[in-house]
């Protein structure tokens, strides 16, 4: 396998805590391959680049970050190589941070004219990686809730992969996401909904919009449970057996796109636009959160906002949590609906993913897995 390949290249038997060399050869090639990719997208800006983000990139914090990018992989290269015995990773993040130059660096400039046409993400992908990394990884590595979980744990990769496969066809997906969504709100056109629900104060609106989605995602949830063959998308979700920002990617395509969609298109129906983009913007980033392996926790606030250690219940394969705590925002909305179960004290799962049901491993078979034709499990 990939996976095991990579670990068995890249790593060793030396320990990983700080100063050990790791963490500055594993950000040194993370530096060094975000900055390739971000040279190559400046060649090819019109296969690689999305035509919905152009517009809002600020080209010379790009370019700065880029610059950023080089120099980072280049220092942490250096200093991992003095302190590890094995150089492979600090070498590669050198490799690609000199690819980069040699492509032109941050200076290459885009000339062509860019059209809407057909795109790649790649962007998208690079920039989210960014962003997230540096928002969740540093909180798991600090205050993690397993500390003994690695950041290259069993499957990290299939993940990886699951996050590219949501970023680069972002045209595909949000283009399907967001038809049944305009279709409908064209054909009930109820415009005045949303200007009487536009004068509320902004705070409201945001407040209701949670709300709304939330309701809407709690019965699509719940149902991806209890009904077999929805089950069999969801499964995929629930498959993995270590939580951390990245698992919370693992999600089956159809799953993705059916449950944005029946959230969007109520609100679509109710919100203005700009409620609707900071929601969504409030949702992915709770949500990635949720996943995450990170300890800390705020006793008071977890009966009103879904916290990690509430999300995680979801996941575990111990009985008594199972097709339980279907909300992503309120925990209370599983109160109202009896599904809400949360341990006292600061209990957290001994165990995760499926307990009756063999997915099997990496993206593409998961992704056949739900049309094959097999006797589907129960719930889990
Ligand atoms: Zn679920
Ligand atoms: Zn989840």
């Amino acid at each position: 396998m990939l996976e095991q390949k990579i670990n068995e290249t890249f790593g060793d038997e030396d320990p990983t805590g700080f100063g050990t060399g790791w963490w500055s050869g594993v950000l040194s090639a993370f530096f060094g391959l975000l900055a390739f990719g971000a040279v190559v997208c400046l060649h090819f800006p019109q296969l690689l680049t999305s035509p919905e983000l152009r517009p809002y990139y600020p080209m010379y914090l790009i370019r700065l970050l880029i610059q950023v990018a080089v120099v980072g992989a280049i220092i942490l290269g250096v200093v991992s190589a003095m302190l590890r015995r094995k150089k492979l990773l600090a070498l590669t993040g050198m490799l690609f941070a000199l690819g980069a130059t040699l492509l032109g660096g941050a200076s290459v400039q885009i000339s062509e004219p860019l059209h809407n046409g057909p795109a790649i993400g790649l962007d998208w992908f690079l920039l989210d990686l960014l962003l997230m990394t540096l928002i969740f990884s540093p909180i798991e590595v600090l205050w993690p809730a397993y500390p003994k979980q690695s950041v290259f744990r069993s499957e990290w990769l299939t993940d990886i992969v699951y996050f590219l496969s949501t970023h680069l066809p972002i045209q595909i997906t949000s283009f399907l996401i967001l038809l049944p969504a305009t279709q409908l709100t064209a054909i009930l056109n109820i415009s005045s909904v949303t200007e009487t629900v536009g004068r509320l104060p902004w705070l409201v609106q945001f407040f209701f919009a949670v709300l709304v989605a939330d309701l809407a995602e709690y019965w699509i949830h719940r149902a991806f449970h209890v009904v077999p063959w929805l089950w069999r998308f969801h499964a995929i979700h629930h498959s993995s057996k270590a939580l951390d920002w990245i698992a919370g990617s693992r999600s089956h395509l159809v799953d993705d796109i059916v449950v944005r969609a029946f959230i969007l298109i109520p609100m679509m129906l109710v919100f203005p636009h700009d409620i609707n983009v900071a929601y969504l913007l409030f949702v992915t980033i709770q949500a990635t959160w949720t996943h995450c392996n990170f300890g800390p926790n705020v006793k008071w606030l977890e009966p009103f906002l879904v916290l990690p250690r509430y999300h995680h219940w979801h996941h575990t394969s111990q009985k008594e949590a199972i097709d339980k705590n279907f909300a992503i925002h309120f925990p209370w909305v599983d109160r109202m609906f009896g599904t809400y179960h949360l341990p006292d004290g600061d209990k957290w799962p001994d165990t995760y993913g499926l307990d009756n049901e063999k997915i099997p491993d990496g993206f593409w078979r998961q992704f056949f897995y739900p049309f094959s034709r097999k006797k589907p499990a129960s719930a889990g």
